[in-house]
């Protein structure tokens, strides 16, 4: 097809997620995509230093992940979760709990980040309701942002996304989180003071909150805000003296982003349940999981079928896509994936800390793994500002795919990305940060 056609019946025939179609440039056509590059009809590279959305771990098509889908095509490709159960689920439970906190071992499959999260939700509340708890309310924290189906857009209300189903929402306490980037001097004061307005809440409510959703150590859509691992193990530490059941939405943190395979592991904490999708299979097809603590489980095991936990997809452990995520927990646990985090740390440390460090456009750096962020200083503020449209348009026309939210520039890229990748990142960031993103 060429290119002008395929524009044409995108225009006619598409809706694009987050975007207003009529102010929005056309959408870049994109042929194949190899590792952290994409290639457009043209031939024109692009880098790919968002993972493709936070998904894509271990680069685009990778060799081991496609291999893995098509040797589970001809196998297996789907079968109903419910009565029946298949060998690729089984194993990749077995697998992934290995790896994270003891007592997390009850695995529910579903399809994407969003229903990780309502999946969590839903438990939690029937959990207590079962174990015949008087707790109604939930807890999240201020900038989270958890999903867009009806209950996570509750929980993450304050992401401010979500103005035009306001009724819909069902009412959830907010509180703040003691943000921080690197050398913050003030961040022990703010800590202090978010803990403290913690323990004043749960004095009031505490006794009639089933569960509480963080995302931990960095909060992504909110504009990759991070906390020290001590606030997490403060914040978390309150709400288990409370009986409160802890959620950590790690969606986005998860499968080695921030060093640990899980930002729980990183932290110290062990959470009640655990949401995980985006990297969960390596970013090739979309699945999710929620795994519950055993006690969690217990609560939901009565000869009643009103005590089970009816819920379900039809797609629920779609056994290409646990094939997808075995090979990619293969990849991650290689020492060559360890090692490559370590790298992009490191480079990220160096030289970008020196671009930031350099421009009095450039505040709070912050980096917790792979991500670093900052932010641009403007007096335009927000999502969908001008600033925002031509920081994406400046970097497009370099070849670089980096994508702003609001005033926060970040990188997330793939492990396979190389040094030479990322200085080109970099020195596009630099140029940018001198000319104001103007062409
Ligand atoms: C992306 C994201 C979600 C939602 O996942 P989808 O797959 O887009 O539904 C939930 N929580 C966090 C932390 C995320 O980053």
């Amino acid at each position: 097809m060429e290119t002008s056609e395929l524009l044409e019946l995108d225009r006619t025939l598409l809706w694009h997620p987050f975007t207003q179609v009529l102010t929005a440039p056309e959408p870049v056509p994109i042929a194949s995509a190899q590792g952290a590059t994409l290639t457009d009809f043209q031939g024109r590279e692009i880098l790919d230093l968002i993972s493709s959305w936070w998904v894509t771990l271990h680069g685009h098509g990778h060799p081991a992940i496609a291999r893995a889908i098509g040797d589970q095509a001809g196998r297996l490709e789907q079968v109903i979760f419910a009565g029946f159960t298949h060998e690729p689920a089984v194993t990749l439970c077995q697998r992934l709990t290995a790896l994270l906190p003891h007592g997390l071992r009850r695995c529910f499959f579903s399809d994407n980040g969003s229903t990780a999260v309502e999946v969590a939700l839903k438990m939690a509340l029937q959990a207590c309701r079962n174990r015949g708890e008087d707790r109604g309310r939930f807890l999240a924290f201020d900038g989270g942002y958890h999903g867009d189906t009806v209950g996570a857009m509750s929980a993450g209300v304050s992401s401010h996304f979500f103005e035009a189903w306001r009724e819909l929402l069902f009412p959830v306490d907010v509180l703040p989180v003691a943000a921080t980037w690197l050398e913050d001097e003030a961040v022990e004061a703010r800590e202090a003071a978010a803990l403290a307005r913690l323990d004043q809440h749960l004095d009031q409510f505490g006794a009639q909150t089933a569960a509480a959703i963080i995302e931990p150590l960095v909060q992504g859509a909110c504009g990759m805000r991070m906390h020290r691992p001590v606030f997490l193990r403060g914040v978390v530490q309150r709400l288990r003296a409370r009986g409160i059941l802890v959620i950590l939405d790690e969606v986005m943190t998860g499968f080695g982003r921030l060093g640990a395979p899980f930002a729980c592991i990183e932290a110290g904490v062990s959470p009640d349940l655990i949401c995980l999708s985006k990297g969960l299979t390596g970013g090739a097809l979309p699945m999710s999981l929620t795994i519950a603590t055993e006690a969690v489980h217990q609560a939901f095991l009565d000869p009643s079928i009103d005590k089970a936990f009816l819920h379900g997809h039809s797609f629920t452990a779609n056994p290409l896509g646990c094939a997808a995520a075995l090979a990619s927990l293969d990849l991650l646990l290689d020492p060559a994936c360890a090692q490559a985090r370590a790298r992009i740390e490191q480079r990220h440390r160096t030289a970008l800390a020196r671009v930031v460090a350099a421009s009095p456009r450039a505040a709070r750096l912050r980096i917790q793994g792979t991500i670093a962020a900052f932010d641009v200083v403007a007096p335009e503020q927000g999502y969908g500002s001008e600033l925002d449209a031509r920081m994406k348009r400046f970097f497009l026309r370099r070849g670089l795919l980096l994508r702003p939210l609001g005033n926060t520039l970040y990188l997330l890229p793939p492990f396979c990305i190389t040094d030479e990748q990322l200085d080109r990142a970099y020195a596009g960031i630099e140029e940018g940060l001198a000319c104001g993103f103007s062409d």
